[in-house]
């Protein structure tokens, strides 16, 4: 496809401007490069904005493998070497029929070669051809270094007393990448009086991983110790520390915390996000009409927009997806975080570090200074950060900044127990958005579910007495049975209107600004949750975990 092409339809779909297309080009008379990787090297589209619209112009189906575990007998059929040599994946069989992912439109070698696996021309879909050597490289790892294999092998050594310290390192090893092959945030290995239970934090919730014999729990926490430059010594107090860990060209950053109970020492392991692909302001889980409020907000000059929620609800990606719609050419653009989580170029991006004295309220004195349109601060997390958030935001620029709280009109309190001027705020503030996130419905396995008479009500929805059916997932291989998969957000966007900023000069209770919100139409992140529940895309009972 010729280069303009690409970029003529990324224009017509609105996916990039022509100011895009413009700086692309010049880039491509200096490196020579294709113009679609320029574009995503400049994060102004993505990888697989750009595969989706190549798939459309092809007359092809578009099928993302981000989230994708291809099935073992699939992999079994079909060589790695001749996947990655042919620049395809398997993808799955249906009735002797392989569904085959290709990363360009044509490849025809692809076909052939599926061909003549199954003797049946394949099924062709397009996938993202970026994510697709990660994809193969995982899959086919695990598919010939199976891990429940692995740990059985050692609990087995354990019962013929083999145990060793090269088997400890290895067994730590399995726990970790088993963490990273279900995608989980956390791992937790708590120790009981006779055995230890490792735990996965997998979009949010808790699951039982494997259980393991006691003999080998202070050979982990050791382990991890060391690799977190711990005191192995210490047992009696709590300890925090960090390590990163490197599997199949990925680096992990691990947040390591241990504890000490009853029964030994508790160790969390966080597993620190690697950003990934950036989401458009449209994908992150607001209904239409919030998503257009949220685009006009994010295009404001001056003032001040704050996003909340607990740790782990994507504030930042959401600050990432609304930076998006901001012009990159025509604006400055600075950020600093603690740490950097997604890369965008254009913009001017900056990561805290204590040790270098380069704190949040340094960066806000620098930034001052560097000609900013936009500045994004990681978080407000005390008096400082609140001042100079505020400051910038009434001297001209626009402010973006998360903060932990419980809901979206919970900040004005929780601000002003943080000194800021009301008046001050009350004239910067643009609004405050809240978020969690809830498990999707797995699709793999969404059944409709009859609803017993009066059982919603019973959950405390009240005024859904017409529903007689809703969905739910009856658990399957892709979900690990539990019935979901990913997540989505539920949010609400406390405007500040006229009326509110009278409300929070004049010093008046959160409720009281929370009654003025919803009377002049505000949806709290419980109506947004219901409403997802109404359209099958999460549960109730998701809705009632997350939002009460
Ligand atoms: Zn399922």
């Amino acid at each position: 496809m010729p280069p303009l092409r690409l970029g003529e339809l990324l224009q017509k779909k609105g996916l990039a401007k022509e100011s895009h297309i413009r700086i692309a080009l010049a880039e491509q008379a200096i490196t020579g490069n294709l113009i679609g990787a320029i574009l995503v090297k400049l994060s102004f589209v993505s990888s697989k904005d750009i595969t989706q619209t190549v798939a459309e112009q092809a007359g092809l189906s578009f099928f993302d493998i981000s989230s994708y575990n291809i099935p073992e007998e699939v992999l079994r059929l079909v060589p790695r070497d001749l996947c990655s040599r042919l620049g395809f994946v398997p993808l799955k069989v249906e009735d002797g029929i392989i569904t085959i992912g290709i990363g360009t439109s044509e490849n025809m070698r692809a076909v052939d070669a599926a061909t003549r696996i199954t003797s049946k021309p394949p099924k062709i879909t397009m996938v993202d051809s970026s994510a697709m050597e990660a994809a193969l490289e995982k899959s086919y790892y695990f598919l010939e270094n199976p891990i429940q294999e692995g740990i059985d092998k050692i609990v087995e050594s354990v019962k013929t007393g083999e145990l060793t310290g090269t088997k400890i390192s290895q067994l730590t090893d399995y726990l970790v990448k088993d963490a990273i092959r279900r995608k989980c945030t956390d791992i937790h290995v708590t120790p009981t009086s006779d055995t230890v239970h490792v735990f996965y934090r997998i979009d949010g919730v808790l699951l039982q991983g494997h259980c393991l014999p006691k003999i080998v729990h202070s050979g982990i926490i050791s382990r991890v110790k060391i690799l977190s430059k711990l005191d192995i010594a210490e047992m009696r107090i709590p300890q925090d520390g960090s390590f990163s860990f490197n599997f199949l060209n990925m680096r992990y950053d691990m947040r390591v915390s241990t504890m000490p109970t009853i029964y030994g020492e508790n160790l969390v392991i966080r597993i620190l996000g690697s950003g990934g692909a950036i989401l458009r302001l449209a994908s992150l889980g607001f209904d239409k009409d919030d998503t257009e409020r949220l685009r006009r907000l994010f295009l404001k000059p001056y003032g001040m927009i704050l996003i909340c929620g607990a740790t782990g609800s994507c504030k930042t990606t959401t600050l990432y997806a609304a930076l998006r719609e901001i012009d990159l050419i025509e604006k400055n653009v600075l950020t600093v975080e603690d740490p950097v989580e997604y890369r965008l170029s254009m913009v001017k991006q900056t990561s805290v570090s204590e040790k270098a004295g380069y704190s949040f309220e340094a960066a806000g004195r620098t930034f001052m200074r560097q000609d900013p349109d936009v500045i994004l601060l990681g978080e407000i997390r005390d008096e400082e950060t609140a001042t100079i958030a505020l400051r910038a935001s009434i001297t001209g620029h626009l402010v973006l900044s998360t903060l932990h709280t419980n809901d979206a009109v919970s900040t004005i309190p929780r601000l002003v127990n943080f000194n800021v001027d009301r008046f001050l705020l009350s004239s910067a503030l643009l609004c405050v958005i809240g978020q969690r996130l809830v498990r999707r419905i797995c699709s793999g396995c969404k059944k409709e579910y009859t609803l017993k008479p009066g059982e919603l009500e019973s959950m405390g929805f009240t005024g859904l007495n017409d529903m007689k059916t809703t969905f739910k997932g009856e658990g399957c291989s892709d979900c690990g049975g539990t019935g979901y998969s990913g997540r989505t957000t539920i949010g609400e966007i406390f405007i500040v209107t006229q009326e509110i900023k009278e409300l929070i000069y004049s010093g008046a209770s959160a409720t009281a600004m929370l009654d003025v919100a919803i009377r002049n139409g505000m949806k709290t992140m419980r109506d947004n949750g219901i409403q997802k529940a109404v359209s099958g895309i999460t549960t109730f009972e998701e809705v009632l975990r997350v939002a009460g």
